[in-house]
């Protein structure tokens, strides 16, 4: 903790102008307000929340489809946790499964095979929410199901790429973003260029850091660093997981598996190449294809602001909506359901009265 407010009192001498910084991940932000942040920084620093939640991203359309397939009697949807109380335009997972909707929670995709096998006469379904770190597993437990000839076994395919959102946000000047905070579970596979580039686009600092409040607190240190250097550039202070050549073959396994393509996201419109389709020749584990359903383009946000919220526009207390008909007993959007939701921190961690358009 000394090494927090020794970081805290580095921070507090140094910033001598308005800088804003979007914190992207959802943990990260999670971890801001359990250690009431916002409120010890130098009131010239404003931290604002980025689209870094995967389960809130997910446009209503896409869970109807999930709700769509998983009220079908031959079916099992095997799903991670921060998926079922997602709201879509009626209905949510947990919703149907109160009704006899057959769903499982799962810990990882591979569960899925087990789950296939004990099930024979059932096509267990897997609605893969999440951010490109994900998509490995996802491609495994593929690749997985078809050298072992599993063929009861698919796949929603719902991953987003992180980057192209971003630099959609960014191109709005008037968010006078000055500093992008990243985690590593958040940085891409694909391309590990892809904050460079954004970092020298906007000009702008950006830094990838872990979770703990030390980590968020050096990050934002070094972002400060480099805006008064007049510098905009990327750092990585975590260590790499992988060597490059097993992230090579990740890379690789990934794009055997999925390509890129344009996609919609909650609140946020469609973004192009920020989406993972199932490849043709794989298609038996694409659950779209094989249940011939398409997402809808349409994303209505009913009394949410969301949308402002995950773009750096405004903060959970702006929203009116925020404590008083949304709450987590009862979610109005998806940024009050998951523990990564921006709404779920402020409204377990705050009692503040902050907005951003006061
Ligand atoms: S408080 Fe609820 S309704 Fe308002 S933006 Fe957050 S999730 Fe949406």
């Amino acid at each position: 903790m000394q090494e927090c407010e020794l970081l805290l009192k580095r921070l507090r001498e140094i910033v001598d102008r308005p800088i804003r910084i979007m914190v992207a991940c959802g943990i990260q932000n999670r971890v801001i307000m359990q250690n009431r942040l916002r409120e010890q920084l130098p009131k010239e620093l404003t931290l604002v929340a980025g689209p870094g939640c995967s389960a809130c991203v997910v446009p209503a359309g896409y869970i109807d489809v999930f709700v769509r397939i998983a009220v079908r009697p031959d079916v099992i949807t095997a799903s991670c946790k921060d998926v079922l109380n997602v709201p879509g335009s009626q209905d949510s997972l947990a919703s149907v499964a109160a009704h006899g909707a057959h769903i499982i929670e799962i810990a990882t995709p591979l569960d899925c095979l087990k789950l296939a096998k004990a099930n024979p006469g059932k096509i267990v379904v897997y609605p893969a929410v999440g951010f490109e770190a994900s998509a490995p597993s996802v491609a495994e437990a593929i690749l997985e199901a078809a050298e072992q000839g599993i063929d009861n076994f698919c796949v929603i395919p719902s991953i987003r790429l992180l980057p192209p959102t971003i630099d959609q946000i960014l191109r709005d000047s008037c968010l006078r973003i000055r500093g992008l905070l990243c985690s590593d579970h958040l940085t891409s596979i694909s391309d590990t260029r892809a904050y460079t580039r954004l970092a020298k686009k906007y000009s702008i600092a950006c830094c990838v850091t872990g979770f703990e409040l030390s980590d968020i607190l050096r990050g934002l240190l070094n972002m400060v660093m480099q805006i008064r250097r007049g510098e905009a550039s990327y750092d990585n202070q975590t260590a790499e997981y992988f060597s490059s050549e097993e992230s090579e073959r990740i890379r690789q396994m990934v794009s055997g598996v999925f390509f890129i393509t344009d996609t919609l996201w909650r609140g946020l419109g469609i973004v192009a190449g920020s989406g993972f389709v199932i490849r043709d020749e794989l298609a038996l584990y694409d659950a779209t294809k094989r249940f011939h359903i398409r997402f809808s383009e349409e994303d209505p946000l009913r009394g949410c602001a969301c949308d402002k919220i995950i773009s750096g526009r405004a903060l959970p207390p702006d929203c009116p909506s925020f404590g008083m008909a949304c709450t987590p007993e009862d979610p109005v959007g998806p940024c009050m359901i998951t523990n990564e939701g921006i709404c779920w921190s402020y409204f377990h961690f705050s009692n503040v009265v902050e907005t951003e358009t006061e």
